[in-house]
């Protein structure tokens, strides 16, 4: 008999289990390049114990072409990598496997530079990790904060969940490119606490109606907001 295929959890690293890094010099945010630089955002490592109690593997999917841009070397990328597992873990959280794309079509690293079918939006990462955990897709949820997260969700047929500030900046695009995460939520904490309501089974299947009171969940939540119904325009509206 073959095994059971289970649910997972693909989450995206920067800017949904740590914070982005602000360089005042140039105005811009980016990855962080250093361990220094690797904050968690709060709440995410209790976000993964949640998840980890739901029994999903929750396994990290992140484009990180720094290296390929020369912008930190390989052994950077491994400390930032130890210092987001040994937090995750100090907070009672735990990942289960981190994979990452170090490609990037324009690399200054030849050896990076390809057009491959890892790098997000192409699903390449999901269906590695798929096949490695034993994983069903249809089942599992991509969470992350961009457009190309919600497209790998989207190729990889997982349930696709955006993290997003209460103003959609990206809604408008994702409505333009007909790419409709299933939901949108404000935080992973929110994204882990909407899991536990549609994998407990506290969503409505027809309407994935979910009593608020139910998702506050506990500890310190501000008061946020999240959708447990899919995504439609006049609920984007609402939140523009
Ligand atoms: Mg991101
Ligand atoms: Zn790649």
């Amino acid at each position: 008999m073959p095994a059971q295929l289970k649910p997972a959890a693909f989450l995206d690293r920067d800017g949904v289990i740590n914070s982005y890094v602000y360089n005042p010099e140039f105005g811009t945010v980016d990855s962080p390049s250093h361990p220094d630089q690797f904050e968690l955002k709060p709440g995410a490592a209790k976000a993964i114990a949640m998840l980890n109690r739901l029994g999903l593997p929750v396994i990290v999917v992140s484009n990180q072409p720094g290296v390929a841009k020369r912008k930190f070397s390989v052994e950077l990328l491994q400390s930032m990598t130890e210092k987001m597992h040994a937090e995750i873990e100090a907070g009672g959280g735990k990942l289960d496997a981190v994979y990452y794309c170090l490609h990037h079509p324009q690399a200054a690293v030849a050896e990076y530079r390809r057009q491959c079918y890892c790098r997000k939006p192409q699903p390449g990462l999901l269906f590695e990790a798929a096949r490695d955990f034993g994983i069903d897709l249809g089942r599992s949820y991509m969470i992350g904060d961009a457009i190309t997260d919600i497209a790998a969700g989207n190729r990889a047929a997982t349930r696709t969940i955006l993290v997003s500030g209460r103003k959609c900046y990206l809604c408008e695009e994702l409505e333009r490119r007909q790419l409709r995460p299933d939901f949108v939520v404000e935080s992973l904490v929110r994204a882990a606490e909407l899991v536990r309501a549609l994998e407990q089974g506290d969503c409505v299947d027809n309407g994935l109606a979910c009593a608020p009171e139910e998702l506050a969940g506990d500890g310190p939540l501000a008061a946020g907001f999240y959708s447990c119904l899919p995504y439609v325009k006049s609920e984007l509206a609402e939140m523009l």
